[in-house]
């Protein structure tokens, strides 16, 4: 998680990277090409940390669109028919590349997001080792299963689905896409990438890469834009014939519309409103730690934050107490400085939704501990954290996804309270539990109703593990070659038989 370099040294490679996109609109890339929208729109996007023009971004229609299609169907055939040995060379050399870049993909990211270098370069690297790890998977793909009966072999095999559509968000937006285009690719498929119109730059990074590694034209392309128009017309074409996203549960609700006439094949990572459970008895320090983590890194836009604290009630005080001088402690500042730990939320839009939280919490009943009565200067995209007490379940602070840095607190009494206010939600991605319980930790994780538990630890991702959520959290699941190649690829079973078997005979004379 630590960055390595200093605040000045990265604040240079921001500066030549970003001046390297000040000049000419970031384009597309299409069929191995960087490429202008056919009618010429763009649109304009501005860096959090100062609210800075940074430049004009391509902005992709459904023509766009189309011809990215195109050239993802046309290099489809071609791209798996190859082995899995050479997608795994050519993967492992994207990898390679990333590593490689990782600091200028990093220092991009924090000037695009306002997201922090502590945990950019992290991600960063994280983004080689999604490549990786499906490249290793890469040569065995197309195994399927032996399944003999009596009269009859039957053996499957696996083959990529056709060119498919890859949308994602802008919370960690390399990363996340790799999760995506890395597992696509090494299953043979082609890819279409229409990242988020807030955070357009570190897409262009990863396709240039991937092209400079040896990824063949056509194979990986980018359409920039807007979700209502670039977006929509990704999950339309009759061409894609699956759409990956990761974004709002409404949005994916949307997107299930829009492909249901071409019948689109969807997987779906959503949002989430995840519980936090301590117990009292739990390693309280390492629960504390842990609850800090999980909701004020990543500026608290993560999916899997745990947004909602439920804290045994004999215990309440005393770490509520603790957690509010941490809280108090945390750097706030720039996202290039590697002592900050939070930095400036996205877009000015975003910043309204989550600064409009607290007094949300004070309608509602709930007591505001930090972040209630600082001025926070309403043109700027800093958000100070927030964390509210006295909470109950159906607050708007408890129920809805803030997706910042605030955290709101609810005291129960017992494990079956508990198991309780966490389900009581829409959502279902991630559940946190902190106990010394060993029973209790198996009962609890059992009852939870989520995609991901994970018992006296922080969300800690292990790449073969299923990863995605129940409820209005998400359909399906990633990770590990069963998980996103099921997705990504389509299955044929070839039944040959041993000519023992009976056929009925019609129309005999
Ligand atoms: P969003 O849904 O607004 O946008 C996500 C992407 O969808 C963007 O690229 C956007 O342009 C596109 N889009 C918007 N409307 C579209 C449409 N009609 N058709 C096709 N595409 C469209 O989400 P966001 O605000 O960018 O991201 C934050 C959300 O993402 C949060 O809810 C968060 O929980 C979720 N998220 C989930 C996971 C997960 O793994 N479950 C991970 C990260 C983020």
């Amino acid at each position: 998680m630590a960055a390595n370099k200093s605040y000045d040294q990265y604040l240079e490679t921001a500066r030549h990277q970003m001046e390297r996109f000040a000049d000419t609109p970031l384009l597309h890339f299409i069929d191995g090409e960087p490429t202008p929208s056919i009618g010429g729109e763009v649109f304009e996007n501005f860096s959090p940390t100062d609210g800075v023009l940074l430049g004009a971004v391509a902005s992709g229609q459904a023509a766009d669109i189309d011809a990215a299609a195109q050239a993802a169907d046309g290099a489809f055939y071609e791209w798996s028919s190859r082995s899995g040995k050479e997608r795994k060379r050519i993967l492992n050399a994207v990898a390679d590349l990333i590593v490689e870049r990782a600091d200028e993909i990093a220092a991009v990211e924090c000037v695009d997001t306002g997201q922090t270098i502590r945990f950019m370069s992290a991600a960063a690297i994280r983004g080689a080792e999604n490549f990786r790890f499906f490249a290793d998977h890469a040569p065995d793909a197309n195994n399927g299963r032996s399944m003999p009966d009596e009269h009859h072999v039957n053996f499957s095999s696996r083959r990529g689905l056709g060119p498919v559509g890859v949308i994602t968000p802008w919370n960690t937006p390399f990363m996340l896409s790799t999760w995506k285009i890395a597992p696509a690719l090494a299953a043979g498929c082609t890819v279409v990438h229409k990242p988020a119109e807030w955070s357009p730059y570190s897409a262009a990074l990863l396709a240039e890469i991937a092209f400079e590694a040896g990824l063949p034209a056509g194979v990986l392309n980018t359409v920039q834009g807007l979700g209502e128009t670039a977006g929509k017309a990704l999950t339309e074409h009759p061409s894609i014939k699956a759409i990956a996203f990761v974004g709002e549960s409404s949005t994916g609700s949307m997107i299930q519309a829009q492909g249901a006439p071409t019948l689109k094949r969807l997987h779906f990572e959503l949002g989430g409103k995840n519980p936090v459970i301590v117990f009292e008895d739990a390693d309280l320090e390492r629960a504390l730690d842990a609850v800090m983590f999980m909701i004020y890194s990543l500026n608290g836009e993560r999916c899997t934050s745990s947004s909602r604290l439920l804290v045994q009630a004999s215990i309440h005080d005393e770490f509520v107490a603790r957690l509010t001088e941490r809280v108090r402690a945390l750097k706030v500042g720039h996202p290039l400085d590697p002592a900050t730990e939070i930095g400036p939320l996205i877009h000015p839009r975003h910043c309204e939704k989550v600064r409009s939280y607290r007094a949300k919490a004070e309608e509602d009943g709930a007591t505001v501990i930090v972040g209630g009565g600082e001025p926070t200067d309403p043109e700027s995209y800093y958000v100070n954290p927030m964390l509210f007490t006295g909470a109950t379940n159906d607050m708007r602070i408890a129920q809805e996804e803030i997706f910042g840095p605030v955290l709101t607190t609810i005291p129960f009494d017992d494990e079956a309270d508990a198991v309780s206010l966490a389900n009581d939600t829409e959502y279902g991605l991630a559940g946190y539990i902190w106990t010394g319980d060993t029973g209790r930790a198996q009962r609890v994780a059992r009852d939870l109703d989520a995609g991901m538990i994970w018992v006296n630890s922080q969300n800690v991702r292990h790449l073969p593990t299923p990863f995605g959520g129940t409820k209005a959290s998400g359909i399906g699941r990633d990770g590990g070659p069963e998980y996103s190649f099921e997705f990504y690829m389509e299955t044929k079973n070839i039944s040959v038989a041993y000519d023992t078997h009976t056929i009925p005979k019609l129309g005999q004379i």
